[in-house]
């Protein structure tokens, strides 16, 4: 039966490139999307551009712009780069679309009625000559730890994390001021009050998650969850849909994440086949997966849980949470202050981006820190995509003097291996088995080299054309299949097979060949990278 199967990729901050190991952390949901969509599932695969946030309205004050320029300017950047490496999204929006917008303040406005946002009155730090409250990164202090000056954030020598109490002792980062504490008006989510649901949904489908992911939220749930303040004074955000809040906005952590829901809701305006409900509410034979990298494991499994929660309507929650480890570059944290590693963008203008998701998911960092060097990803591609599956495809459909799919039969035990390969490398890919289940299909390559190779179609062709043709159509449905079984991962090249065998749609279902079809305008489908 049809399953109604909703993918979240995390929403990445419009605040600075991304580079290759953001990639890493988000391909995991491509990959399940173009799966699933394979098995013949109705699927959403839904994220956007994180826009609102002090890194990014500090970043236009110091460029002289507005926070609106820097989230398009890299919302844009976004959109040319998950274009590039054939994300395919069902809708990747912003925050800042005003859809978004009221559509959080109704979600909002919904757990405040329902109790779970509350007003507190607290101390805050202040500044008397510019009239604001200061968030942590706008107040300057002495470290006390190591005496340097630093932002009240963290410390940059020492990475000490200043206090409360310690941040009063600073000054205004725009003017200079001496901080003053005054009372401050704040909206809490009440997170503690979920607790026990949380623990309880946490328990039931922590099966199948990363393991960092149930480290993660295991540790926050045994700490006990805090409330969390929701509103910050600040002029760039989402409006807070109560009177009395005029000058303050909602963190980013509480808007950013209902964008998923936002998101289903818009597309699902202009579909008539499913409604959003299908894919949030409870009793729609549903399954929701979250793919992110091991930074942002708790506000998927308690925040935005919570948020369902508290809406109080029936809410499915999210089933699985699919967090990658880091990637770094050469044994290095990716650093584009520091150089270290290339942007996503950069690897586009090197390498083709079939070769690189694969790269990246056949070596993904799914259950430790991975390590990506320019020379393991050459050796990836000219090694296992050119020389065993580019060479399948190229000595069988581009075999001199051939110029249709022979008339022939398929061996049996060939037969077998492909939908062999289906079930086992699907079972993989439910189980979140990614590296595991390209290894799988990367057998079936060798499987098929080893059939060509010891069959010796180029002996055949002049000693036993009928053995020849069983040989040659073998290989041809090979190919055909591994047209699916590698389409999650490589699109492109999957695509141009398809095109050369007319084939329908991919699915995650055998395909044969149709014999007598006519092999024309058949190119390689990689090629060699040189060495420099
Ligand atoms: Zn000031
Ligand atoms: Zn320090």
């Amino acid at each position: 039966m049809k399953r109604n199967i909703l993918i979240g990729g995390a929403w990445p901050y419009a605040n600075s490139s991304l580079h290759l190991g953001h990639i890493a952390g988000l391909i995991s949901g491509d990959l399940l999307a173009r799966y699933y969509r394979l098995k013949g599932d109705n699927v959403l695969y839904v994220s956007g551009s994180d826009c609102h946030g002090t890194p990014i309205t500090e970043r236009a004050k110091k460029e002289k712009t507005t926070p609106k320029e820097i989230a398009s300017k890299y919302d844009e950047e976004f959109n040319r780069m998950f274009n590039g490496y054939q994300f395919s999204y069902d809708l990747y929006s912003r925050t800042f679309d005003d859809y978004h917008k009221e559509k959080v303040q109704e979600l909002f406005k919904k757990l405040y009625d329902n109790g779970y946002i509350y007003e507190k009155i607290e101390p805050q730090a202040y500044c008397e000559h510019c009239g604001k409250f200061l968030s942590d990164r706008e107040i300057s202090l002495t470290c006390p730890e190591c005496g340097q000056e630093t932002k009240g954030d963290q410390c940059d020598a020492c990475l000490h994390v200043p206090t409360g109490a310690e941040l009063m002792t600073g000054n205004c980062i725009d003017c200079g001021a001496k901080v003053v504490e005054k009372d401050n008006k704040v909206l809490y989510l009440a997170l503690s009050k979920f607790q026990k649901e949380i623990e309880e949904h946490t328990e039931k489908v922590k099966h199948e998650w990363r393991i960092n992911a149930q480290n993660e939220t295991l540790k926050y749930l045994k700490q006990g969850l805090l409330d969390r303040a929701v509103t910050r004074d600040l002029t760039w955000g989402v409006d807070i849909p109560l009177p009395g809040y005029d000058d303050k906005k909602m963190y980013v952590w509480i808007e950013a994440v209902m964008g998923y829901i936002t998101d289903t809701m818009k597309l699902c305006e202009s579909r008539t086949d499913c409604t959003w409900e299908d894919f949030w509410k409870e009793g729609h034979n549903n399954k929701i997966y979250m793919c992110h990298g091991k930074d942002n494991i708790m506000f998927h499994s308690i925040i935005l849980n919570a948020l369902l929660l508290g809406q109080e309507e029936n809410y499915h929650l999210v089933d699985t949470i699919v967090s990658a480890e880091y990637l770094n570059f050469n044994d290095q944290k990716f650093s584009k202050s520091k150089g270290i590693g290339m942007t996503a963008l950069e690897a586009l203008d090197l390498y083709n981006s079939d070769s690189l998701r694969y790269h990246l998911l056949s070596n993904g960092p799914e259950k430790k820190d991975t390590n990506f060097t320019i020379e393991d990803f050459e050796n990836t591609h000219n090694g296992e995509i050119l020389n065993k599956f580019g060479n399948l495809v190229n000595r069988t459909l581009r075999f001199k003097g051939l110029e249709e799919v022979p008339n022939g039969v398929l061996d049996e035990g060939i037969k077998a291996e492909i939908e062999r390969t289906y079930s086992e490398a699907g079972d993989l890919i439910e189980k979140l088995e990614f590296r595991e289940a390209i290894k799988k299909v990367m057998e079936l390559v060798e499987i098929g080299n080893k059939f060509y190779d010891d069959k010796q179609p180029w002996i055949a062709k002049k000693e036993n054309i009928e053995e020849f043709n069983n040989i040659i159509y073998t290989c041809s449905v090979v190919i055909a299949n591994l047209s699916n079984l590698f389409a999650p991962v490589m699109p492109t090249a999957c695509g141009k097979i398809r095109e050369y065998l007319k084939l329908e749609d991919a699915s995650w279902n055998f395909v044969s060949v149709e014999p007598g079809l006519k092999l024309e305008n058949i190119e390689p489908l990689f090629t060699r990278i040189e060495k420099k």
